[in-house]
């Protein structure tokens, strides 16, 4: 029996060990080799919901999809990679072991990256993963408790990328519901960024990402970062000092430390070089997808560390390494289109089209967009119909999403 290892339940993860199986199923090779996933938890994490309310709903139990696909999948904590022996080392119930393969997916996707600012490691939250969103909202929902202390209802999100800004905008109305009637009116969200802008690289859409936290009372701090944190508040570079019971870091994401066993050049932000098949380049027999892979997605332009391009990329490498495995011909992954859809809380949310971010929609139709893009568009079928989740993990590439200006389709999606 030969083995597909897939590291990674991600975007990437577990798109690409569909995408292997369904290759595999029009093959007629489903007897002859297996696909294998190594996940660090049993959950398939919607990971760009992070900053969401309701984080019950962002996570996919394994099984509910990889069962009925017959992908064989293990909860595990992959500790290195040894391109040359084709092995993997696997952290699995307090015991290691070693998992060969004939054929290796790369879908460790990225980390938040930290740096050594005095403080930052002990007092700064984060929503980079289920965990860490989890940590915020006790640690929000605890704030009563600490309702008289200075700062208490003040939260500082430093950092202005898109995670940053999605926070920033949610936050306001979250506090206030802790808050409650007695402390609403103390609570302060400020957003800093070390851009002289805020939102500066949005083209399009920064006017609207302006307008939108100056409507939810967000406070802005270019130009800012933070020189140290402590339990009470920060320091800013530019001096001032804020008590804040909440620091939120939002800095940047690289791609798994893992990457750097790899042997194949990588680019500034740690991810592998792939091919238009996503192999990795100069590395027989090893493919990458998602954050820890960077592609050409249409020749020219760099895929972004997104759920947008890590499921496209997903699918193709997991066709890819089945049909090389099976001898079958490869194919190269093209998209044509980018989008940017950002949620702006309450405000609603904006939507560009195109490399440099033309402004295509806003406000509350743009919100429509976004619920269907984080509550249907980026889930793997739950029916447990094999059928289904073969036919979703076909290497093709979607249509961008729609605009739903006027409609009234998804408004609860
Ligand atoms: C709050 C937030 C909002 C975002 N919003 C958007 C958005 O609106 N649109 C968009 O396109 N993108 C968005 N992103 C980015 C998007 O989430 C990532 O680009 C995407 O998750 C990448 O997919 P991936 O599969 O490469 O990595 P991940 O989704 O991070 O998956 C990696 C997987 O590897 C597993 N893993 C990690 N290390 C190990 C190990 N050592 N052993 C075993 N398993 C391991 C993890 O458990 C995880 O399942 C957002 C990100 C965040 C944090």
């Amino acid at each position: 029996m030969q083995r597909i290892l897939v590291l990674g339940a991600g975007f990437a993860g577990l798109w690409s060990a569909l995408g292997a199986a369904r290759e595999l199923d029009e093959l007629g090779a489903a007897a002859r080799a297996e696909v294998m996933v190594v996940n660090a938890t049993g959950y398939h994490s919607i990971r760009v919901r992070n900053y969401e309310a309701d984080l019950d709903v962002t996570r996919v139990p394994l099984g509910e999809v990889l069962d009925p696909a017959g992908v064989r999948w293990i909860v595990g904590a992959v500790q290195d990679i040894d391109t040359a022996a084709r092995e993997v080392e696997v952290q699995e119930n307090g015991a290691r072991r070693k998992l060969r393969y004939d054929r290796l997916v790369l879908a460790l996707g990225s980390r938040l990256v930290h740096p050594p600012i005095p403080g930052l490691a002990d007092y700064a939250f984060d929503v980079d993963t289920y965990e860490g969103a989890r940590r915020l909202e006790r640690h929000l929902a605890g704030l009563a408790e600490r309702a008289d202390e200075p700062g208490a209802w003040t939260v500082l999100v430093v950092g202005a990328g898109l995670t940053g800004i999605e926070l920033a905008c949610e936050l306001p109305g979250r506090l206030r519901k802790i808050a409650g009637a007695a402390h609403a009116d103390k609570v302060r969200v400020l957003l800093a960024d070390r851009s002289a802008v805020i939102a500066q690289a949005m083209g399009g859409a920064q006017p609207v990402i302006a307008q939108a936290l100056g409507a939810l009372g967000v406070e802005t701090l270019p130009g800012t970062s933070v020189l140290e944190a402590d339990a009470q508040g920060v320091r800013l570079t530019d001096g001032r000092r804020i008590e804040a019971a909440t620091l939120a870091w939002c800095g940047g994401m690289r791609a798994h430390p893992l990457m750097e066993k790899i042997p194949a050049p990588r680019d500034a932000l740690g991810r592998v070089q792939v091919d238009e098949f996503m192999r990795v380049q100069g590395v027989p027999g090893v493919f990458a997808a998602g954050d820890c892979a960077h592609a050409l997605v249409d020749g020219a332009h760099e895929s972004v560390m997104s759920c947008q391009h890590g499921r496209p990329m997903g699918r193709y490498a997991g066709h890819n390494a089945a049909a090389d495995l099976m001898g079958a011909p490869l194919l190269p992954l093209r998209i044509d289109w980018y989008t940017t859809i950002l949620d702006l809380g309450p405000w609603g949310a904006v939507y560009t089209e195109g490399w440099d971010r033309k402004l295509a929609d806003q406000g509350q139709s743009a919100k429509r967009t976004k619920r269907l893009i984080n509550g249907q568009r980026i889930y793997p079928p739950r029916n447990g119909n094999r059928a289904d989740i073969y036919a979703a993990a076909a290497p093709v590439i979607q249509a961008p999403p729609p605009m739903l200006a006027g409609s009234a389709e998804v408004a609860d999606a």
